[in-house]
């Protein structure tokens, strides 16, 4: 076998509940993760592939992956090209593209021309002007509270990996037109004056975005990928085993991308061009036999919403044929447009049946999560960098935890009396000097996903919409189709940094939350012994007596409802209650009534609850039996 599925015969392991101090791993408390990090797919939340029906891929950097930097610099180029023959200046010509410098995700703020990184509040972490890195009080000079709300006239959130061209290329060219001796900068700082003309930077910023598009519809930028398919995209074998493994697995595929047909079948051709198919001794088949539905220049976000007309594609021609396309959708043909609302009804979806596979926060994942409420798989090439960085700088992340311990220790001895103020100063600068060093470990801009111990808007997104999120769709290889994705837990600072195993003395009492179930009651009510924590002292003292004679099923009930009889009630004494409540409060529950897993029906828990229940009736006296 030539395909390795299980490639580390040596568990890592991790403590569960990770990051924060004092967490002790005990055997007991260790997750193992038995494959390698680059080939893992990381959750969200949680998901068992058992319930996807239908594998939805999109195709631009999700299938096909374009190399980087020379698939930006190409971009780069052919956009500065464009500039220039708008008039702009032929000495941005010398701009060579560096692709250290820019990071996914950055805002564009087209008022001040700066790029910002925010976190998932819009609170700025770094603000770049050209090429110059503002200092904490000039943020602050443009930025109240250095805060920017996410108002879609100003910014423009530069989401995808065919943005990071344009993000450095909005940085050379303010870094040009503020330092070249002919331009003078505004004095409001929202553009630069050339003798009687103004730039603002918001018509620079509509200029580039303006030839970004341009080259991307009309410009080089397909014919020359075309041209040199090796020089700018991946490829890779396993490929159509994994597309032919989930087939294999009962679900179906298809491909939804923005891409024409053209462009697409090239690009696809490419991508499936090998000897063999879907296994290493079949044939070679053409890529569109891999899927079950193919659309093109399907307009995400726009397709999740009111979509397009639906059409046939003419696959010898390219062509749109006249007319909507009614259904069915068939194997083997393609189809341009449409809407989500009409796609999923012909293909016979149901929103949680999907997985949907994309690179576009926004485009793919947020919209189709929202609004159709797909599962969502998010691609992140960037991870192979990422992990890198955090597995290669290990020492820089015990620095930063070493230094923690060197603050504490600065202020262990010292309560609200304390009168003298220890030096924190080198540790504070040590702890700067440390988180700088990482930031610049992943580039100029820092890490995708973070900015010292804060995440960024990118990172938020991630967090909020992607289910799954992995560096490239190739790691499904690696898990079975009946996987149960689990998220971890997400500690709160007070769960992360307290041990469970620590003991936790309470200054005051607290009152009792925890209820046993209704069953363990019930059998404690038979057994004549009430649970110790459900009577305080006092009330068992005093009603003790009046118990023991009393109706014994009253006892049960009480016991049932968890709850100790109040001794006296002045508006309801007895029997002279003429209305009652129905429920004085509410009962325990009997079994599980909420879940925390999307993917866990009702169907699959009252299942469980029967087969138990007969497990239980069977053996005779166990507790759902008692209760039947
Ligand atoms: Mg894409």
């Amino acid at each position: 076998m030539y395909y390795p599925t299980a490639d580390l015969p040596s568990p890592q392991t991790f403590p569960t509940a990770g990051g924060g101090g004092g967490m002790a791993a005990g055997e007991g408390h260790v997750k193992k993760y038995y494959r390698k990090a680059e080939h893992r797919i990381f959750v969200n939340r949680s998901m068992h592939l058992e319930n996807i029906k239908f594998y939805g891929f999109d195709m631009d950097y999700t299938i096909a992956e374009y190399k980087s930097p020379q698939y930006e610099q190409l971009g780069f180029d052919l956009v500065k090209e464009r500039l220039v023959s708008l008039g702009y200046p032929a000495e941005i010509r010398q701009f060579e593209y560096d692709p250290s410098f820019p990071v996914r995700g950055l805002w564009f703020d087209s008022l001040y021309g700066n790029l910002l990184k925010v976190d998932a509040y819009g609170n700025i972490l770094v603000c770049v002007h050209g090429f110059e890195f503002l200092k904490h009080h000039q943020v602050y000079e443009l930025y109240p509270n250095k805060f920017l709300q996410l108002d879609e006239s100003r910014v423009y959130v530069l989401n995808t990996l065919f943005n990071l061209p344009e993000t450095y290329l909005f940085a050379c060219l303010v870094d040009f037109f503020t330092h070249s001796p002919q331009y003078a900068e505004q004095v409001d700082r929202t553009g630069v004056k050339y003798g009687e003309l103004f730039m603002s930077f918001k018509s620079i910023f509509q200029d580039v975005r303006g030839a970004v598009d341009w080259v991307h519809i009309y410009g080089d930028l397909k014919k020359k990928t075309l041209e040199n398919l090796d020089e700018y995209v991946k490829k890779d074998e396993r490929l159509p085993m994994v597309l032919s493994r989930i087939r294999e697995s009962g679900a179906k595929l298809f491909l939804l991308t923005n891409s024409d047909y053209m462009f697409t079948d090239r690009i696809m051709t490419f991508l499936f061009d090998f000897p063999h198919g879907g296994k290493p001794d079949e044939p070679h088949r053409d890529w569109k036999t891999y899927f079950d539905t193919i659309v093109v220049d399907a307009r995400k976000p726009l397709f999740f919403g009111e979509g397009t007309i639906l059409r046939q594609v003419d696959t010898s021609t390219g062509a749109l044929k006249v007319g909507t396309h009614m259904g069915p959708l068939q194997a083997n043909q393609v189809y341009s447009g449409g809407s989500c609302d009409v796609f999923t009804k012909l293909i016979g979806a149901k929103g949680k049946d999907v997985l949907y596979i994309g690179d576009h926060i926004f485009g793919d994942i947020l919209k189709s999560k929202k609004i159709r409420g797909w599962r969502t798989f998010l691609i992140v090439p960037e991870l192979v960098q990422e992990l890198h960085v955090w597995t290669d700088k290990c020492q820089l992340f015990a620095q930063l935890q070493q230094l923690d311990v060197r603050l504490g220790d600065l202020y262990k001895n010292l309560d609200s009396s304390a009168k003298e103020k220890p030096d924190i100063r080198s540790v504070r600068t040590a702890i700067r000097d440390v988180t700088h060093k990482m930031d610049l470990a992943y580039g100029m801009m820092g890490s995708l996903f973070r900015s010292g111990s804060r995440q960024t808007f990118f990172a938020g997104q991630v967090v909020r919409y992607a289910d799954l999120y992995a560096a490239t769709i190739l790691n499904l290889m690696y898990y079975p189709f009946s996987y149960m994705f689990r998220a971890p837990a997400m500690l709160l600072p007070h769960e992360s940094t307290v041990a469970h195993e620590q003991r936790f003395t309470l200054d005051a009492p607290m009152i009792q939350r925890t209820r046993p179930p209704r069953a363990e009651l019930q059998l404690s009510a038979a057994a004549a012994a009430p649970p110790p924590h459900e009577l305080d002292d006092e009330e068992e003292g005093a009603e003790g007596d009046a118990d023991a004679r009393g109706d014994e099923s009253k006892e049960v009930g009480r016991l049932l409802l968890g709850t100790p009889q109040p001794s006296s009630l002045p508006s309801a004494t007895g029997s002279e209650l003429s209305v009652s409540v129905p429920h004085t409060r509410p009962e325990t529950p009997r079994s599980v009534t909420h879940t925390h897993d999307e993917d866990y029906s009702d169907e699959d828990s009252d299942d469980q609850k029967r087969t138990k229940g007969g497990e239980a009736r069977g053996a005779g006296d166990g507790p759902a039996s008692a209760q039947a």
